[in-house]
């Protein structure tokens, strides 16, 4: 009873807070959620009581005056970060052990543990707690279910791996059900078919091969809503996946650290200003990297949590009246920006999207593409198309480009394409450059 309470509470503050169109409310209201934060957890966590020390209140104009923490800090200070007293040792432990036996249910206490992705050494440890969870629970269904509560909803939802922050999404009007990206393409077709799900969520890799299956007409059914997530929503995926089911594609920026942004009616993505704080730091004129400060979770504070994602603003904001940030596109993460040198041997970045524009205007019949940077001077370009003279046009198209912003053209090579690992998350614009 509990449980669903906090979820319908947080579902309807969702909802209220959508009809919002008042950017200086919004602010308004964010700081006063801002400073119940930082009283919460100057009490609770030995770290933020050393951070915060002297600090009383808090104006989201001041709140740059606190350090920014990232992954790194995050794991060097866990123990005394968290509000509850779970130790690092204990923590990783158990989530390893669940990763290992593919049981997705880590617990210490009420407390969910979960791991990001990264590389071995570098993977961060996450806690949510029950409450937390619920509050999640809600907040994605006011905005992510098309009809509200008002209509049943049977939603497929495809991860890397399960955990209970997904689970607690079940009711008699809402089914959920959990597709491993693990097993086969076919076992989630047969699946799918026998389920017919209203709402379909998946990576746009994932989605993408749904998408063919669908135009094949294998797959056989029709959700009336389409979700990406986790992973870079690329044009030429999103023109197929939008062909082949008849829908526009929504997406969810959802990552460890937080709920970011959602997709409004109008399909655009908007940041999540309800929950978090969110403190742009400028790459050019209209991307940035986001620095999140969460206001809803207790037991591992986000405060100034910098990520290294590129995002860019949406031109001229978004018709829908909403006065949280409207964002064109998730255009990948920092790792990813290609580095080249100028005519005065300065390197300058050289953002995914540029790349990825040279080579998908090249030709409606590409079917896939990755470009990587393989080293200071070297683009390689794998290319999966039907026809003649393309690779000439995309070498054309990206030295034009390299020319025209005054870069020294790099040495493009084209290999075959590869198709991606399982569990691999997919990335079209890459940079493998040994650092
Ligand atoms: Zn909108």
């Amino acid at each position: 009873m509990k449980r669903l309470l906090q979820i319908l509470s947080a579902y309807f503050k969702t909802k209220r807070m959508a009809g919002w169109t008042s950017r200086e409310k919004l602010e308004v209201w964010q700081e006063k959620k801002l400073n119940q934060q930082l009283k919460y957890i100057k009490k609770r966590s030995p770290y933020f009581q050393r951070v915060l020390e002297g600090v009383e209140s808090l104006s989201i104009k001041d709140l740059p005056k606190l350090p920014v923490m990232d992954k790194e800090v995050m794991m060097e200070h866990f123990d005394e970060l968290n509000t509850v007293n779970i130790h690092k040792t204990e923590a990783f432990e158990i989530a390893l052990k669940a990763e290992d036996t593919r049981d997705f249910s880590p617990m210490i206490g009420s407390i969910t543990v979960g791991l990001s992705s990264g590389t071995s050494g570098n993977r961060g440890l996450f806690l949510v707690s029950e409450e937390e969870r619920n509050m999640w629970a809600g907040t994605i269904l006011a905005k992510l279910l098309p009809d509200g509560l008002k209509s049943k909803e049977r939603i497929a939802f495809f991860l890397r791996a399960n955990s209970n922050l997904y689970g607690s999404v079940t009711s008699n009007r809402i089914s959920f059900a959990f597709f491993d990206l693990l097993d086969d393409l076919d076992v989630h077709v047969k699946r799918l078919n026998d389920s017919n799900p209203t709402i379909l969520a998946a990576p746009p890799s994932m989605m993408r091969m749904l998408a063919e299956k669908k135009a094949e007409g294998i797959l056989r059914i029709s959700p009336k809503k389409i979700i990406t997530m986790a992973e870079v929503l690329d044009p030429l995926d999103e023109t197929m996946i939008e062909a082949a089911f008849g829908h526009r594609v929504h997406q969810v920026y959802q990552c460890t650290e937080g709920f970011l942004a959602a997709t409004c009616s109008r399909g655009t993505l908007h940041l999540n200003e309800d929950i978090v704080i969110i403190e742009k730091e400028f790459l050019d004129e209209d991307r940035f990297s986001p620095i999140i400060t969460d206001f809803t979770r207790k037991t591992q504070p986000i405060i100034r949590y910098k990520l290294n994602d590129i995002l860019t603003l949406k031109k001229g904001g978004c018709s829908c009246g909403s006065p949280m940030t409207a964002i064109a596109q998730i255009e990948g993460r920092c790792d990813d920006i290609f580095y080249f040198k100028n005519k005065n041997d300065v390197v300058v970045p050289v953002f995914p999207d540029f790349i990825r524009r040279s080579v998908i205007t090249a030709s409606a019949s590409i079917r896939e593409y990755k470009v990587i940077q393989a080293a200071d001077r070297v683009l390689e370009v794998q290319l999966a198309a039907e026809g003649d003279g393309i690779e000439e046009i995309v070498r054309k198209n990206l030295e034009d480009f390299f020319l025209r912003i005054e870069l020294e053209v790099p040495d493009i090579r084209f290999t075959p394409y590869t198709p991606n690992q399982k569990l691999q998350k997919l990335k079209r614009i890459e940079r493998k450059v040994d650092k």
